[in-house]
């Protein structure tokens, strides 16, 4: 199910009132090579942190996309029946990462709008992120509800995000945790850092300038979600630019930025 959230919503309006100082953009270290973003629907990715992964495959950082569900329930407009709406989803995934520069694609298959942080979700994840072993992790904020008065986080969202870092931490470092990994040659592995998006209130801000243009392609890369898209562009813009306010740059993406661990 997509967010389309066509009003801008102001999560950094909101770290505003808190912080009340402008802040400088942040560089993702040069030593965190490998991204994994775990996210619900086959779009969220491209509506939230698509400027930062194009960019970070840019800078020749390798970058990876697990999807918890394809999509099954996002109707609307354009796409009046779920029938045969999966391979249609993947196939604008695959397309959409294509356009970012990302070089694998996972899906799990979980039912779209139904998704729970049970166990096996949790240990779905360990069982991605012990394979792929990135540095960062990139996922979305479990404790927000609603953002300003227009949007009311989804469940899928919450659910997943809550899961993703649960298998962080304590899941994939943890050996004794989830030993049906250990017979499947999956070893512990410590996750460096983590970058939440959509948390209130954001601390971290990544210079989306040289990207926004290609994070709009990659949205419009979901036809059966936004149809031509005519809108993409100005919404995208829209919370570019209000994010980019609070780190002195024209376009950013807001995050939270968890350092759990600095590689010594
Ligand atoms: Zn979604």
């Amino acid at each position: 199910m997509s967010r389309r959230r066509r009003v801008s919503t102001c999560a950094a309006c909101d770290a505003t009132r808190v912080t009340r100082e402008r802040r400088a953009p942040s560089t993702l270290g040069a030593a965190l090579r490998r991204i994994l973003c775990i996210a619900a629907h086959p779009d969220d990715l491209e509506f939230t942190v698509s400027g930062s992964v194009a960019r970070w495959t840019s800078e020749g950082r390798d970058v990876t996309f697990c999807l918890v569900t394809t999509g099954g329930a996002g109707t609307n407009e354009h796409t009046p029946s779920s029938e045969g709406l999966l391979p249609i989803r993947e196939r604008e995934s695959r397309e959409a990462a294509r356009i970012l520069g990302v070089t694998e694609v996972i899906f799990l298959g979980y039912q779209d709008g139904v998704v729970e942080p049970t166990i096996a979700l949790r240990r779905d994840l360990t069982r991605v992120i012990r394979r792929c072993r990135p540095d960062v992790v990139v996922c979305g904020d479990p404790t927000v509800r609603y953002y300003g008065n227009e949007y009311l986080n989804h469940p899928d969202h919450r659910a997943v995000a809550s899961a993703a870092l649960d298998a962080v931490f304590p899941s994939s470092e943890t050996r004794a945790i989830f030993p049906e990994l250990l017979a499947e040659g999956l070893e512990p592995h410590k996750v460096k850092e983590v970058w939440i998006s959509g948390a209130l209130p954001p601390d971290a801000w990544i210079d989306i300038g040289d990207t926004l243009a290609t994070k709009c392609a990659s949205l419009k890369a979901h036809v059966s979600q936004v149809g031509k898209g005519e809108w993409v562009d100005g919404l995208l813009r829209g919370w570019a630019v209000r994010d980019g306010k609070h780190a002195g740059v024209e376009h950013a993406e807001a995050f939270r930025r968890m350092v759990l661990w600095d590689g010594k």
